[in-house]
């Protein structure tokens, strides 16, 4: 290819090419610090090909655009950006700044004059935009050339614009290489120093004009020159550790990849991972020249290495995210069996200049879609109906339909191929996000697997896939809503498991919400062991559309809302939240005994979004009763009865009254013992008990509303409306009677338990029953509940859970293990 491999006899001199993106050269100390990285190297030939400074290019086409509008603001920019590379060169070669600034200057100048002439003609032809835009380029190079000279190194600064040919081809910029080979050759005869310093981005084209090898196209111009050099190797200088799982802006917790195939390298590139222009990697691929992407700001970091190795990390490497597409769906009986229509659904994009990002159609062949550019999107559809006009006519086809707002979600890596299940975990992480799948499309390299999805979704989309191949944790947005005693130890239990679940499976529980009647804070990461003072010393307001909404924000994949409070009005977002995909767990039996039509409005919402409702411990605390019960039915067995003592004061309380103390004493030292609720008419009144009744019998499938329930209340009718001081004051009226139940039941060698009931034909009732002294209700300690299914596989022997069943601790628990089944249901590692 140059002259110089033809010499047969000489060894060939070890070159490296280096490329320096934007990123790595913001400003002079920049320049310093890549100078300083590349005299510490060995190689015999050194090339560096550079980008124009972080920004420049932006600015540029910015300058061009605002000219070609008329805008006067442009002088103030172009101003600004000369005083930037003025200041640079000032910052860079001190007192030897002198020609180079002149040389920036008559840059400058130019790009002036050429500014003048765009108002005059009052738009931007492409040529000069080409011109223009790499401008910073050829600053950029001479700046590094000047330094290193400056240093006392061997060093010339190449123009590519002096060497490189290309064409602009349908399939992006083609090389003329053999052109680019001579012209290389000639230029380094004149040229033979060992350090080169090139601009990256710029060329020529055929008839000798400016022009550019598209946006990020230094990396494109690095491999291409390491082609030209016969390199042996590229390295191309970032400012992350390499390629990572996925776009650390989107998904910080990407993970770096050690190693890469030029086909893996490829698919990411073009499914857009900005890491690398998909260009880059042609050249290299062709010769089997290593690329590896490495950090300036971390040197010592080995990078990515990309070769034509395959290994077999994981099916899938990385997942890549296109914006600003749209979706274009050309739908229509007559397609069906019709030879020829895809093509001249192509030739039709291929004619009107569109290019194509991704083909689906279903075997029905009913209809045929594919995905465009934003930007085309509209001249496609045009192009469509134009070319099948005659067909809509005739409704041979009913319809060309557009959907703006769509992205591109793509699974790359080549340990897919002949891997089952990859596309079932891609689909099943979105699905449990609830991303609703627009298209999708599979090469039959089995190397990618991309899917259109609605750009609102695209963030949220990415970071369950990533998570879904393990490539992250798997997080979930967490807000508690009242803080209390079992909210309060629920927060305390969440943030000690924390850091092994992170570590064990890989499950990220973030508390991001925090919600009382009156206040509530909101934090972006996670709420840390200050999340009490936090949360005292917040003066927001509570408002639950705001902690909503701040929940969903974080476009993290889950986000589940536990609810504390025994509040109806919690109880009544339930459906919203669970139809928004939000999960709600809960120890508040407001939701599972109230109204019915609330209850199935909640049920609904979350079989309809396949979010999840749990309040396992709103029964028995943390004992495994529901879910005992659940899965009894899911397996195929039928309750005949419930029965059992749900409230842990109530059990107590009947445990110790043995005749020794009167009834209203025990109730006081119950009290004390904070067994009771603040009023004890909460307890005595049975109503609680009747609400877990009430769950359970829903649980099993009967229709019952707590009016259903017959309740014997233990507190009389005159006590009702007292306050709670005058109450416990006045609760030794009870005790004759108390006492009277007792002698009653004991004569008869019974005791007195209070216990709820639900019978085989649907009767429920709580209240106060003897039992016989063997019962096995009548052995329980302390505040045990106890919970007995007669079921029809348990029908002589009642299966029975039975346990401490209150508390704020165990209460927790329960909580807790529910916000775990959730987690499990998303597919965490549990
Ligand atoms: P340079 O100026 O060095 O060419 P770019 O900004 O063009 O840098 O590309 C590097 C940036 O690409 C990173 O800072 C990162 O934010 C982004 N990026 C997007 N996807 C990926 C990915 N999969 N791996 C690494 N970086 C990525
Ligand atoms: N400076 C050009 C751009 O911003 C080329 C590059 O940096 O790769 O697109
Ligand atoms: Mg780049």
């Amino acid at each position: 290819m140059s002259s110089r491999s033809a010499e047969v006899e000489q060894p060939k001199p070890r070159t490296v090419v280096h490329k320096f993106g934007g990123t790595s050269v913001a400003d002079a100390e920049r320049y310093r610090h890549v100078a300083k990285l590349l005299l510490a190297r060995d190689e015999e030939v050194q090339v560096t090909v550079v980008s124009a400074m972080k920004g420049v290019t932006d600015a540029l086409i910015e300058l061009c655009e605002l000219a070609a509008a008329n805008r006067p603001e442009w002088h103030e920019s172009w101003h600004a950006l000369r005083a930037r590379h003025r200041g640079a060169a000032v910052a860079l070669l001190g007192e030897a700044a002198g020609p180079v600034i002149e040389w920036v200057d008559e840059r400058f100048q130019k790009l002036e004059e050429i500014l003048n002439a765009l108002i005059v003609i009052g738009g931007l032809p492409e040529l000069v935009l080409q011109r223009v835009q790499g401008l910073g380029e050829v600053c950029s190079a001479r700046l590094l050339g000047e330094y290193l000279t400056l240093q006392g190194e061997d060093c010339a600064v190449l123009d590519a614009r002096e060497v490189l040919r290309v064409d602009h081809g349908e399939l992006g910029v083609v090389v003329d290489w053999e052109d680019s080979a001579r012209r290389l050759a000639a230029w380094r005869d004149a040229h033979p120093q060992r350090r080169v310093v090139a601009t990256g981005f710029v060329a020529r084209d055929r008839e000798g004009r400016f022009t550019t090898l598209g946006r990020n196209g230094s990396d494109y111009s690095g491999a291409i020159f390491a082609a030209l050099y016969d390199a042996a190797e590229l390295h191309i200088w970032t400012d992350v550790d390499g390629v990572l799982s996925a776009d650390p802006r989107v998904v910080p917790e990407a993970v770096q990849l050690g190693a890469l195939s030029y086909d893996e390298a490829c698919e990411l590139a073009y499914f857009g991972a900005k890491v690398v222009h998909p260009q880059t990697m042609s050249p290299a691929m062709e010769r089997g020249l290593p690329i590896i992407i490495r950090n300036t700001f971390h040197p010592e970091h080995p990078g990515t290495r990309i070769t034509a190795e395959r290994d077999a990390v994981g099916p899938v490497k990385g997942l890549t995210l296109s914006a600003d597409l749209a979706l274009l769906n050309l739908e229509g009986t007559g397609l069906i069996g019709v030879p020829g229509t895809a093509e001249r659904v192509f030739a039709a994009l291929r004619n009107a200049h569109v290019s194509v990002v991704m083909i689906s159609q279903g075997s029905s062949e009913h209809s045929i879609c594919c995905v465009v550019r934003a930007s085309e999107a509209a001249k496609g559809q045009a192009a469509l109906l134009d070319a099948f006009a005659h067909e809509l006519d005739t409704r041979q086809i009913q319809r060309v339909q557009r959907r703006d707002g769509v992205s591109v979600l793509a699974a790359v890596g080549d340990g897919m191929a002949g891997t089952p299940g990859v596309s079932a975990r891609l689909f099943g992480a979105l699905g449990r996000a609830q991303v609703n799948i627009l298209a999708i499309a599979q090469g039959s390299s089995e190397r990618n697997i991309s899917v259109a999805i609605d750009s609102a979704d695209a963030t949220k989309a990415l970071r369950a896939a990533h998570a879904g191949f393990w490539l992250s944790p798997q997080t979930f947005a967490i807000g508690v809503i009242g803080p209390g005693n079992v909210g309060a130890a629920l927060i305390e239990q969440l943030r000690a498991a924390q850091p092994q679940l992170l570590a064990k499976a890989n499950l990220d529980l973030r508390l991001r919400a925090i919600a009382s009647s009156t206040r509530m804070v909101l934090e972006e990461r996670s709420l840390g062991d200050d999340w009490r003072a936090r949360f005292d010393a917040s003066t927001q307001a509570a408002d639950l559309d705001r902690f909503t909404e701040h929940l969903l924000s974080a476009h993290m994949p889950h986000a589940v809302i536990v609810d504390c409070s025994a509040s109806p009005l919690v109880a009544d977002r339930y459906a919203g939240w669970l139809a928004a995909g939000i999960h709600v767990v809960t120890p508040n039996k407001q939701a599972g005994a109230g109204p019915l039509a609330r209850y199935h409005a909640i049920r609904e919402a979350a079989s309809g979004s396949g979010a999840r409702f749990r309040y396992e411990a709103t029964v028995g605390a943390g004992l495994p009763v529901i879910s005992t019960l659940r899965d009894l039915l899911d397996t195929g067995d039928a309750v005949v009865s419930v029965e059992g003592i749900f409230s842990g004061t109530l059990a107590w309380l009947f445990n110790k009254f043995d005749g020794s103390a009167p009834f209203s004493r025990l109730v006081t030292e119950a009290r004390g013992l904070g067994y009771t609720e603040p009023d004890p008419r909460d307890d005595l009144s049975g109503t609680d008990v009747a609400r877990k009744l009430v769950i359970l019998a829903r649980e099993a499938g009967r229709e019952l509303a707590l009016e259903d329930v017959d309740v014997e209340s233990l507190v009389p009718e005159s006590l009702r409306q007292a306050s709670v001081d005058d109450f416990m004051a006045r609760l030794h009226e009870v005790d004759a009677g108390f006492a009277d139940r007792l002698a009653k039941a004991r004569a008869a060698g019974n005791v007195l338990r209070y216990v709820a009931r639900l019978d085989a034909e649907g009767r429920a009732s709580v209240g106060l029953v003897e039992l016989p002294a063997a019962h096995a209700f009548a052995n329980l300690r302390l505040t045990d509940n106890i919970v007995q299914f007669t079921t029809r596989r348990y029908c002589d022997n009642p299966l029975i859970v039975q346990g401490p069943g209150a508390g704020p601790e165990v209460t927790a628990a329960g909580v807790f293990a529910d916000v775990l089944r959730v987690a499990a249901g998303q597919g965490a590692k549990l």
